[in-house]
């Protein structure tokens, strides 16, 4: 590994599963015996569904909370997310007794308002657009000084999503292969330095939906690109990069070893399997992962692979539409 990405250690890793185990716990890893058979090698899934908010974001903006000064806890945190990540910054927020504020555009439906009200967080309402909605958090910042908690290229948000990777290696010291869903890429860079500072030959593989998938396009370019956002099941893995991204590009170059991407049909079938197989709940983004297995994407390579099932947020109408029109999946294998 060469000291380009260096700017987060395994150091960093470790630091930070200390100072979020207080409110962080440590999730399951389950085997799957229906995709070991069939992917002929033992696979285990990594729940990281079962956090209070169904999704590991809480770990990133734990580390990152916990680090701030007294004094920054005390004038409070805001984001701009109304995701996994909007969620985790207001639960960590609530279980520390710090003022959260969660900046969101008009635009944003009355479901998720409601659910990070119920989670303590103070909502501002603010212009048309997510970009809008970050404007205000900045203005905050300023006006109010608040710290903004970002949802991946930050170096506490990247080692806290890393303590993923040291539950693994404390199961499976012998693991060959990880599959990361990825979007900003917070989740697999600290997951890939983890793994890889333990055994650089582990390899690491990260999965986006077809449609807008910004870091596949970025790595292409060989620098952080746009795209227009088109709906996907996998509504998690949705946004951009940030054309100024600092560090999960640098580190998903130097810690991804294969990019796949999944069509919204495969990311379908594998939510209607694992509901069906498993009696799973997840979410699209976690299913892109399980696609890559199940639809016969990882080839060569033997010995424990894991899936890091990232989250469980979808809608009750979203979920039956799925088990409705992709049920019985194995007739699909
Ligand atoms: C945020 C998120 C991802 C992607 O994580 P990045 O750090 O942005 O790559 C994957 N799955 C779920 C459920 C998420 O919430």
């Amino acid at each position: 590994m060469n000291k380009k990405a260096a700017d987060v250690t395994i150091r960093h890793i470790w630091e930070a599963r200390k100072r979020i185990a207080g409110i962080i716990n440590k999730t399951p890893l389950i085997k799957s015996s229906i995709l070991s058979e069939r992917l002929g090698r033992p696979v285990y899934l990594k729940l990281e569904t079962v956090h209070e908010i169904g999704a590991f974001k809480v770990r990133g903006a734990a580390n990152k909370i916990l680090s701030l000064t007294q004094e920054e806890q005390r004038r409070g945190v805001t984001t701009f997310s109304t995701g996994n990540h909007g969620m985790a910054v207001a639960y960590v927020a609530k279980q520390l007794g710090i003022d959260a504020v969660i900046c969101i555009s008009n635009r944003v439906p009355k479901v998720k308002v409601d659910s990070l009200k119920r989670l303590g967080a103070q909502i501002e309402i603010y212009g048309d657009s997510q970009d809008d909605a970050g404007e205000r958090c900045l203005q905050l910042e300023k006006e109010k000084g608040l710290t903004v908690i970002p949802p991946f290229d930050d170096p506490f948000v990247i080692a806290g999503q890393g303590t993923i990777g040291l539950e693994i290696l404390e199961e499976l010291p012998n693991i060959q292969d990880i599959i990361i869903p990825l979007s900003g890429g917070g989740l697999l860079s600290g997951v890939g330095l983890a793994l890889k500072s333990n055994d650089q030959n582990i390899r690491v593989t990260g999965v986006s939906m077809n449609h807008s998938a910004v870091m596949y396009e970025s790595l292409k370019a060989g620098k952080p690109v746009k795209l227009d956002e088109k709906n996907t099941l996998a509504d998690s893995l949705l946004g951009g990069i940030g054309l100024n991204n600092q560090y999960t590009f640098k580190m998903v170059q130097e810690y991804m070893d294969e990019i796949l991407l999944i069509s919204e049909e495969e990311i379908a079938y594998s939510m209607a399997f694992m509901l069906e197989q498993h009696r799973m709940v997840i979410e699209g983004a976690a299913a892109a992962g399980v696609a890559a297995v199940l639809e016969g994407k990882i080839t060569g390579g033997d010995g424990d692979l894991a899936i890091v099932i990232s989250g469980n947020n979808v809608s009750l109408s979203t979920l039956i539409e799925i088990a409705k029109n992709y049920s019985h999946p194995l007739k699909h294998l």
